[in-house]
C-alpha cells in the first residue's frame, strides 16, 4: 500500500552537500526529558550509522545542561544547548527563533521531532522559516539506500494507506514522529560527548507572548501510554454497562483499560481511554483487544505491541490477523473466565 510522494517546495537552498548529521529535538519541561525524545535518539542513532555521520540533541531550557548526559547515554554524540531564562518554558516565537538559528548555522541534514502539542505546533514554523518541507506524525523511518534520502511513512487518506514521503530538494529533512512508535534503546551512560553552546539573538523583550502562570491539568488516572498491561473493549462490549468486564480485567492484571473509536463515539467511554490513529499510540508488553474488529486506524496505535490477545466472536475478524494468540467466542463469557482465572493465580 506504499505510494511515494515526492515534495515540491519553492526554493532549493544552494548547496546540500554543506547539510551533515541527524538532529533529535530534545523536549524537556521542568528538566525532565520527554521519552519521545528518547525514543528518537534511538531510531535517530541508527539513521546516523546508516548514513555514516553524527547524532546530535538539539537542547533548549534554562539551566538544562545536565540533560546532555542522558542524550549521550542514548547515543547522541554532540548536543548543542541553547541555555537562558527567555528559553526556560516552551514559547512558539523565541523556540522556533533559536532553532532556526542554530540551523542556519550547523545545517543539519535531517531533524527529528517529537509529534507532541510542542512539536507540533513549532515544526511546521521552523519549515516555513528555512523553506523546507515537514512531514508530520511519521510513523516509520529509514534511509533509502540508493538515494540515501530519508523515507517518512505516514497514514494517509484516513489511515487507508501509508504514503513515504522523500524531500529530495532540500534540507533539513525534517518529520515529526508520534510518541511511543520508535523503540527506546537501553541507555549507556558510559558514554559521553561534547556539549556545544549557542549563542542566540532571541530577547525577551522582542517576545509577543508572556507566560504568567502555568496550571497542571487535572491528570486522569489512567496513563495508557506508559502502561505494560493494556485490556482494550470495542464495539462487540454491546454497551457502556460491560465496560466494567473490561476494567475488572485490566485491574487483575494491573493494567489498564482502553477503548476502540467506536466505543468512543458511541458514548461508552471516555475519549481519552481511546486507542488509534485519533487516539492514543501505545506499545505495551500486552495487548488485549475484547470485541475489537481490528481496522487499520485501530491497529495504527497498537501495532507495535509486543503480545496481542484477540477475544471476538467472529473467526473472520482482521484483529486475527496481527493477533498473537486468538480467543474465538463470546467477550462476556471469556472475559470473565479470563478474570476470574487471573484473581486466584
Ligand atoms: P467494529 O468494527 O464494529 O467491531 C466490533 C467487533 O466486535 C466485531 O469484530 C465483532 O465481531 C465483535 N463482537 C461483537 N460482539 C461480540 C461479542 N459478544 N464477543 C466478542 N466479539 C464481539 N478507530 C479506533 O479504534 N481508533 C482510532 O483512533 C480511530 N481513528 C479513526 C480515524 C479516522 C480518520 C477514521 C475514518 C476512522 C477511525 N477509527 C478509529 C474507526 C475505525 O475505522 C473503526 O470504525 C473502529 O476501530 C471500529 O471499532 P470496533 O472494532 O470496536 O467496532
Amino acid at each position: 500500500n506504499a505510494i511515494e510522494v515526492t515534495k515540491k517546495a519553492k526554493k532549493a537552498p544552494k548547496n546540500n552537500d554543506e547539510y551533515k548529521g541527524v538532529w533529535v529535538f530534545i523536549e524537556q519541561r521542568t528538566g525532565k526529558i520527554d521519552t519521545v525524545a528518547l525514543e528518537l535518539l534511538s531510531e535517530g542513532r541508527k539513521l546516523a550509522d546508516e548514513l555514516k555521520v553524527e547524532l546530535a540533541g538539539v537542547l533548549l531550557g534554562e539551566n538544562v545542561a545536565d540533560l546532555a548526559k542522558e542524550c549521550f547515554a542514548y547515543g547522541a554524540e554532540k548536543v548543542y544547548l541553547v541555555d537562558g531564562p527567555v528559553f526556560k518554558d516552551y514559547r512558539t516565537d523565541s523556540y522556533t527563533e533559536a532553532i532556526v538559528e542554530i540551523i542556519n548555522q550547523y545545517k543539519p541534514e535531517i531533524l527529528l521531532f517529537g509529534a507532541t502539542n510542542n512539536g507540533r505546533d513549532f515544526a511546521a514554523r521552523i519549515a516555513v522559516r528555512i523553506t523546507t518541507g515537514l512531514t508530520a506524525d511519521c510513523t516509520a523511518l529509514s534511509i533509502d539506500p540508493e538515494t540515501r534520502l530519508l523515507r517518512q511513512t505516514r497514514p494517509a487518506f484516513g489511515g487507508n494507506v501509508m504514503a513515504t514521503i522523500l524531500c529530495p530538494n532540500h534540507r533539513p529533512q525534517m518529520a515529526t514522529v508520534r510518541p511511543k512508535v520508535m523503540k527506546m534503546d537501553e541507555p549507556d551512560y558510559s558514554r559521553i560527548g561534547e556539549v556545544i553552546r549557542c549563542e542566540s539573538s532571541v530577547k525577551e523583550a522582542d517576545m509577543t507572548t508572556k507566560i504568567l502562570d502555568i496550571i497542571q491539568s487535572i491528570s486522569h488516572t489512567v496513563n495508557l501510554q506508559d502502561a505494560e498491561i493494556i485490556v482494550s473493549g470495542g464495539r462487540g462490549i454491546g454497551g457502556p454497562e460491560n465496560y466494567r468486564l473490561i476494567e475488572e480485567l485490566a485491574e487483575a492484571l494491573g493494567g489498564v483499560a482502553g477503548a476502540s473509536r467506536a466505543a468512543v463515539d458511541a458514548g461508552w467511554v471516555p475519549h481519552y481511554r481511546q486507542v488509534g490513529q485519533t487516539g492514543k499510540t501505545v506499545s505495551p508488553k500486552l495487548y488485549i483487544a475484547c470485541g475489537i474488529s481490528g481496522a487499520i486506524q485501530h491497529l495504527a496505535g497498537m501495532n507495535t505491541s509486543e503480545i496481542v490477545v484477540a477475544i471476538n466472536n467472529d473467526p473472520e475478524a482482521p484483529i486475527f490477523n496481527i493477533a498473537t494468540y486468538g480467543l474465538v467466542g463470546d467477550l462476556h463469557q471469556i472475559v470473565p473466565m479470563l478474570t476470574q482465572k487471573i484473581k486466584t493465580l
